[in-house]
């Protein structure tokens, strides 16, 4: 019998689930519960290969939690190869620079975080006491989004704002998505045989969320997403980085409030607000294959912002060992990477276009020509580095 680890990956209003081999990768049973609270609520999984499906109208978050466990429960041989459990906490604020194993010290420290991420720490918590309930004597491990970048330097983290605000309130740079930016450019060392200790890479994690960082020896520079994963690259409807002074601009001139200016910025922006169409950037994609304007000046968007950054954190790094592409749109959108690569040739970046529209599958990833700078496709896999953590914590 082989040794699972429980991932929880508990969203706002939705739950991802897993039992993750460590050293296999290995998923005999996972899925993802969606619009929890809502009519139109419902969970997916599968289980040793069979896919299920079933609506659950108006469930409660805690009500998800269970339906979940049951499911565990009522298989007793998945349900007796779990040896820990791992969570995904997005804000670890600068108390949690790697994962942690969850006491009362611990839970509060991630409850203290909760201004910070008062979206999704509280959905972390409710996952964490409802796995303690049922497996009480397991470890429970916190993964954090932002430990990974606990490495930047202050000049990278530090906005230029009354400095008291960072001492009083904690208000800096933080950055998310630390777990697939680790995960991926660790990866990306071993592809390349070299030590991951002295690589340069920039990472783009482009899914729903989007975000970019600068990684050096090991360790995380810079990155796009800042106080909280509004800032920075266009995302499906987040807007990425704009003027600050936007808002009271919408404030004083067309009589929105500071929530209106919020959600706006987060639900209604990105891909989906400038389009008008959709957030998905296929939809998008098709729309600018056919040709029609807003879908390509959408992508256009999309795709110049990121040049920049990338460019920004080649900058920082002083050289650059590969460009990774991971996330829904990273791992198999050739049409932005190609966009991307075209417009990054000052770097010595030559676009391999076989290689690029294979995603780099029969090419050991790598999708620019040989002996030009490396891009790399590669999948990202925070299930497998949570349980792999949470494994290592449980053992010692
Ligand atoms: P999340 O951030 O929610 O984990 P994903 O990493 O799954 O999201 O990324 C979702 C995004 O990936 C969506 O914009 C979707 O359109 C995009 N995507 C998925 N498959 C493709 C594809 N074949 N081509 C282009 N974009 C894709």
């Amino acid at each position: 019998m082989s040794s699972l680890v429980l991932v929880l990956n508990c969203g706002s209003s939705s739950i991802k689930f897993a039992t993750v081999n460590p050293e296999t990768a290995e998923m005999p049973f996972s899925g993802l519960v969606q619009c929890i609270a809502s009519p139109d609520a419902n969970i997916g999984w599968k289980l040793n290969g069979n896919k299920q499906k079933q609506q659950l109208p108006d469930i409660n978050y805690h009500e998800a939690l269970d339906f979940i466990l049951t499911l565990l429960r009522d298989n007793k041989e998945l349900f007796d190869q779990i040896i820990a459990v791992g969570h995904r906490v997005v804000h670890g604020g600068e108390k949690f620079t790697k994962s942690a194993v969850i006491d009362d010290e611990v839970l509060a420290a991630i409850r203290a975080c909760q201004d910070l991420a008062p979206l999704h720490n509280p959905a972390n918590i409710q996952g964490i006491l409802a796995a303690q309930k049922m497996f009480p004597n397991l470890t429970q491990t916190a993964v954090f989004d932002t430990a990974f970048h606990q490495t930047m330097p202050k000049e990278a983290f530090l906005y230029a704002l009354p400095y008291e605000l960072y001492e009083k309130h904690q208000i800096r740079r933080y950055g998310f998505h630390g777990t697939s930016h680790l995960y991926v450019s660790r990866q990306a060392a071993k592809v390349l045989d070299i030590p991951y200790e002295e690589a340069a890479f920039v990472t783009a994690h482009l899914g729903n969320g989007c975000s970019a960082c600068a990684i050096l020896n090991g360790k995380s520079m810079d990155t796009s997403m800042g106080l909280t994963p509004l800032e920075g690259l266009v995302m499906g409807t987040r807007s990425g980085d704009i003027d600050p002074s936007i808002h009271a601009h919408l404030v004083d001139r067309l009589g929105y409030d500071i929530h209106k200016v919020t959600k706006m910025l987060n639900s209604e922006s990105g891909l989906l607000g400038i389009s008008g169409i959709d957030s998905d950037c296929r939809t998008l994609e098709d729309g600018a294959l056919a040709g029609d304007e807003r879908s390509i000046l959408t992508m256009d968007i999309f795709c110049y912002r990121l040049v920049k950054y990338i460019a920004a954190y080649a900058a920082v790094l002083g050289r650059i060992d590969a460009l990774i592409f991971t996330g829904g749109i990273g791992e198999n959108s050739s049409f932005v990477r190609k966009i991307v690569l075209n417009r990054l040739k000052i770097f010595g970046f030559d676009l391999d276009t076989e290689r690029n529209n294979a995603s780099g599958k029969n090419s050991n990833q790598l999708i620019t020509k040989d002996g030009s700078t490396k891009a790399l496709v590669i999948p990202t896999n925070e299930e497998l580095l949570i349980a792999q953590d949470a494994a290592t914590l449980s053992q010692e």
